[in-house]
């Protein structure tokens, strides 16, 4: 299997090894835990044995010493009498010998390590070797600081290494002082070489790492598995999404039926697509209609000025064509002009100038204009002021904002009608309510309306609409981070409301 060079860059290798470590790392500990601990235990149990076989000479060769004693005055057979009617009869010269010998023999040996062997050597106060249990080449005397505190009565325990012709074989010994009589006599010393024990923890060392190598082997070979398993579905996704061009945005990657992250992650991955092409649409709605919008002014000052140029004209017919150019300019112009403003708040809403401002000032102020426009349409207009309504906006941006509201209300009002404009403090908002009784809008467009160049029906509309009023509206409302929603009755009237944030200094003031 050639892997390809993404593959090691990728995180299932990236996981496979990190896990392939921390399982290294972790047994290690472990092993090395186990080794230590099983080490420990051995030497302890070295140290009783060792404990406990100067014990047993001590506590033999007092007894001799008693017989000896006893003998002496009675004048018996002193080593019959010890071992039980024995017939040799150890030499004056060595009179140790016999007793260390029968202490030492092989099957006093420890039985849980039968290649384990235990010497007795035998020192004079010097620490000079006497006797030893077996030919003891390399152990003649005894180490001068041990020494020392053997002969203050300490028992003392310690590591030793000999030298020899493979190196230095290392071992453990066991010194303790015989007193007689009140006097230092000798030292025993219980010693056992250590190489068996340390064979035993190599071995289980190498036993140790060895099955951890197979575990790691095993396990990574398994998390190779179930990584590549978990992440299939990534690459699936990535499949799809490669696929996905400005022209299909209406595809959707499929969400593996998991719930986890990778689910969440498509999910997620689709939503953005819809934000997309909802977005997608409705730029090349908004081209299309912005077209159209410039395209039917354009047309009409084309047709004018052809016809114009057709004769020689009156200068009362040249200014009639030019004055009825000039109001189309002006409508191109205003088209342009509140495109220019929203392409403004979709770059830059959040950082409008903002000042503290009466809101109630403001709809006064634009009632005036508003009164007479509905004239036009005897147009009854009030207006119920609550407490000063305060607020932290942009003045210009929110006179946009209600000046849209209001005359859309004079725009699709009946004759003889009425406009009703509320401001009250709710909590910490201030709610404006502009209600007239014209007609209305449909259930399902009242989400639509505030779309850019959304028209309910072009028709109904007076010609100077171009549907970006609430569009604009809205945008307002947004960067000042209030909230506009409508209420209609078609056929009988419209309440837009319109809530948006207190005004910080008048919050300050009211609540403390
Ligand atoms: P327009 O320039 O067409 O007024 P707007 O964005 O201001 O554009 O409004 C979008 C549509 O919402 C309008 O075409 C109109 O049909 C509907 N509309 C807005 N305000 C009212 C209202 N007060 N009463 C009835 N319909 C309204």
């Amino acid at each position: 299997m050639r892997l390809p060079q993404f593959f090691f860059s990728s995180i299932r290798f990236k996981i496979f090894i990190l896990y392939v470590i921390a399982l290294s790392l972790t047994l290690t500990f472990f092993n090395l835990l186990i080794y230590w601990n099983h080490k420990e235990v051995l030497e302890h149990k070295i140290d009783l044995l060792l404990d406990a076989r100067v014990q047993t000479v001590e506590s033999a060769v007092l007894t001799y010493w008693k017989a000896e004693a006893k003998a002496a005055k009675s004048g018996g057979n002193w080593f019959a009498d010890l071992f039980g009617g024995a017939q040799k009869k150890p030499g004056p010269e060595d009179p140790y010998d016999t007793v260390i010998r029968y202490l030492t023999y092989d099957d006093l040996l420890s039985p849980a390590h039968d290649n384990l062997r235990i010497f007795i050597d035998v020192f004079n106060v010097d620490g000079n070797l006497v006797d030893s249990s077996h030919s003891n080449r390399g152990f003649k005397v005894l180490d001068k600081a041990i020494l020392h505190r053997v002969l203050q009565g300490q028992k003392v325990l310690y590591a030793f290494a000999l030298p020899s012709e493979k190196g230095r074989v290392p071992g453990r010994a066991l010194a303790k002082l015989l007193v007689r009589d009140g006097r230092a006599s000798q030292i025993v010393q219980a010693r056992v070489p250590m190489k068996p024990i340390r064979a035993e923890l190599r071995e289980l060392l190498v036993k140790l790492f060895a099955r951890s190598a197979a575990v790691i082997v095993l396990a990574s070979w398994g998390s190779f598995f179930l990584v590549k398993r978990t992440l299939s579905p990534v690459d699936q996704m990535t499949r799809m999404i490669r696929n996905i061009k400005p022209d299909n945005l209406d595809k959707r990657i499929q969400v593996p039926a998991t719930a986890d992250e990778i689910a969440r992650l498509a999910e997620t991955f689709n939503e953005m697509l819809m934000r997309l092409e909802k977005s997608f649409l409705s730029q090349r709605q908004i081209i299309q209609d912005v077209s159209h919008e410039l395209k039917t002014p354009l047309t009409i000052v084309r047709g004018q000025i052809e016809v114009t140029l057709k004769k020689k004209r009156s200068a009362a017919e040249y200014e009639e064509t030019l004055q009825s150019a000039l109001e189309e300019v002006v409508k191109l112009r205003r088209i342009v002009d509140n495109l220019l403003l929203l392409a403004k708040f979709d770059n830059l809403g959040l950082l409008l100038e903002m000042k503290t401002l009466d809101l109630n000032v403001l709809l006064e102020d634009i009632l005036q204009d508003i009164r007479l426009l509905g004239q036009e349409k005897s147009l009854r207009v009030s207006f119920v002021a609550g407490e000063p309504a305060r607020v932290d906006g942009n003045e210009v941006y929110l006179e946009r904002l209600f000046r849209n509201l209001l005359e859309n209300a004079v725009k699709y009002n009946s004759e003889g009608g009425s406009i009703r404009v509320v401001s009250e403090t709710e909590a910490d908002t201030v709610k404006v309510t502009i209600e007239d009784t014209g007609v209305g809008i449909p259930p399902q467009e009242r989400e639509k309306i505030f779309d850019r160049f959304y028209r309910i029906d072009r028709a109904r509309a007076s010609g100077d609409g171009f549907g970006l009023g609430l569009s604009i509206a809205k945008s307002v409302v947004d960067a000042h981070k209030g909230r506009i929603e409508v209420q209609s009755t078609p056929g009988s009237g419209t309440a837009f409301f319109v809530w948006l944030p207190v005004g910080r200094a008048h919050h300050f003031l009211s609540t403390h």
